[in-house]
């Protein structure tokens, strides 16, 4: 949204009478500005723990603070009453820990509610409270005079401006597909944050250049970590790394066409995909092919960790989940992968944590199915009989697959690619032979075999003193390497995923 959009929305919201708007978002240096700058005959006032009363003028983005033993009681108490003459703009922040837990203060709710209905049911009173925070905590007393608003991060259009401006700042000459890159790679930050990347970047090197993008991504890769909702994940993975599961391949390769040509897609009238879920045991690629789906599409990968979502306020894990859906879409186009499913709404069914999970996973699935944006889902699990059918109805997914161990042909792919990778491929590895005896192995029990025969080949050339860069791999040294993996054999679980194969109708990723 474009900040003048922005301040229309404030706006509408102050001229309906809202008594306390709640800004969740942690560049407060940017939401104030946009605050003291909606009128220029309101009185706007500002109070912090550290620093007390603080008075804005409309000249100057920095309040002059004039009173810093005031406390949020005194400074409410001494201001109640202004708005009765002026309309006053009141802005608490970091206030969280008085409206909740063991610190809330009671005198400060009944002030604020005060305020509230003073501007709800006066005439000749009008005062608007935001409460500017890095979370969101509502006390109940408050509930019905809050309203929450989403303060956007930036859209790619004014991303594009900041980083013009920006060169423009430091007279360098910055090429048009430079900065279409910079601005992709800005997506999902706060004005301040861009700023921030901007100069670091800029001082590595006094310009703005295409090896610039990289360290932007990195910059941000950290900046998303800080918010404890999302990862973006490096990928070094690229679908030749994958042995096997054509199926899956080729559909997502078809996928990938829209993705690359996204606008011209959307202009066609293609449905966006949403996702898939991918289902198998331990081991056989589907964190591999969540990777590969990144470079496949040519976007970021981002993970979203359910267990860090889970927060101790009442309704924050909640918050919680919004903002990394929000952060997600922010970032977007990009694939959000969701590692261990069945883990990370482990409880869904139980009602244990006092129905959290149960929420969050409603909120999950409504956002699935209503989302427009360009997220793309990537879901694994290892078994997903714990989870509640509707999660895989029609509509969620656009489809779900199912990985097996490797048949023999991707077998022997995966032997192939694990010694090429190693630089240990060679004519005379008999890998018919050894895809014939690890029926039922994983890839990564193919991977392990492959690392293990290669160690003991480096060790052996150790102990023999012998020219390391002569030794080929043989046949039997892998064949030896097999003896020391067990494969995977559990019968009566292969007979429950078949039933859930069936069940939901999941379509093998193997030819
Ligand atoms: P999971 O299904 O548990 O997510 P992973 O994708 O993490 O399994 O697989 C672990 C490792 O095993 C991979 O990083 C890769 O090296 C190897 N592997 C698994 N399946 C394949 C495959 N089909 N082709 C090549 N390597 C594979």
């Amino acid at each position: 949204m474009e900040s003048t959009k922005i301040k229309y929305s404030l706006l509408s919201y102050i001229e309906s009478f809202r008594p306390i708007i709640y800004i969740n978002h942690h560049d407060h240096v940017e939401v104030i500005d946009t605050i003291r700058t909606l009128d220029t005959n309101v009185q706007c006032l500002v109070f912090d723990n550290a620093q007390g009363l603080g008075i804005y003028s409309h000249e100057s983005p920095f309040p002059r603070y004039i009173d810093s033993s005031e406390t949020l009681y005194s400074f409410l108490d001494k201001v109640k009453d202004d708005a009765y003459g002026m309309e006053t703009y009141l802005i608490l922040k970091d206030i969280n820990d008085l409206l909740s837990g063991p610190n809330k203060d009671l005198k400060v709710l009944s002030i604020l509610k005060y305020i509230s209905e003073r501007t709800l049911y006066a005439n000749d009173y009008h005062a608007t409270i935001f409460i500017l925070s890095d979370m969101l905590v509502i006390p109940h007393e408050l509930e019905n005079y809050i309203t929450i608003f989403d303060y956007p991060l930036p859209i790619e259009k004014e991303i594009y401006i900041l980083v013009k401006d920006f060169a423009k700042e430091m007279h360098i000459n910055v090429s048009d597909d430079i900065i279409d890159s910079i601005v992709l790679s800005l997506k999902g930050m706060t004005k301040f944050q861009i700023t921030q990347i901007l100069n670091l970047a800029y001082h590595n090197g006094g310009n703005l250049v295409k090896e610039d993008t990289s360290l932007i991504l990195k910059e941000k890769e950290q900046f998303i970590k800080k918010t404890g909702m999302l990862e973006i994940i490096p990928v070094k993975e690229k679908p030749e790394d994958i042995g096997g599961l054509e199926i899956m391949k080729d559909w997502l390769n078809q996928k990938a066409n829209i993705f690359k040509n996204l606008d011209k897609a959307i202009r066609f009238g293609v449905d966006l995909p949403k996702g898939i879920l991918i289902m198998g045991r331990p081991g056989c690629g589907k964190s591999l092919t969540a990777k590969t789906t990144a470079a496949m599409f040519n976007l970021p990968l981002i993970r979203l960790d359910v267990g860090r979502l889970l927060g101790k306020y009442v309704g924050e894990s909640e918050e919680n989940m919004r903002k990394a859906l929000k952060l997600s879409e922010a970032i977007s186009p990009c694939v959000l992968w969701i590692d261990e499913l069945e883990k990370a709404f482990a409880g869904v069914t139980s009602n244990n944590d006092g129905g959290i999970t149960f929420r969050l996973f409603g909120q999950f699935l409504t956002w699935m199915q209503e989302k427009t944006s360009s997220v793309f889902i990537v879901a694994t699990a290892n078994n997903i009989k714990s989870l509640p059918k509707e999660f895989f109805r029609k509509g969620r997914f656009d489809e779900l697959f199912y990985v097996d161990c490797p048949n023999k042909a991707e077998r022997i792919k995966i032997f192939n690619i694990h010694l090429k990778k190693r630089k240990k491929w060679n004519k005379n590895i008999d890998v018919e032979k050894l895809a014939k005896e690890t029926e039922n192995f994983s890839g990564a029990d193919i991977e392990t075999i492959v690392k293990n025969a290669v160690e003991v080949e480096f060790l052996r050339g150790l102990k023999e003193n012998l020219d390391l860069s002569a030794i080929k791999l043989d046949t039997s040294t892998i064949l030896d390497a097999i003896k020391g993996i067990k494969p995977f054999n559990n019968k009566e679980e292969q007979k429950d995923i078949k039933s859930l194969i069936d069940e939901y109708g999941f379509k093998y990723a193997s030819k």
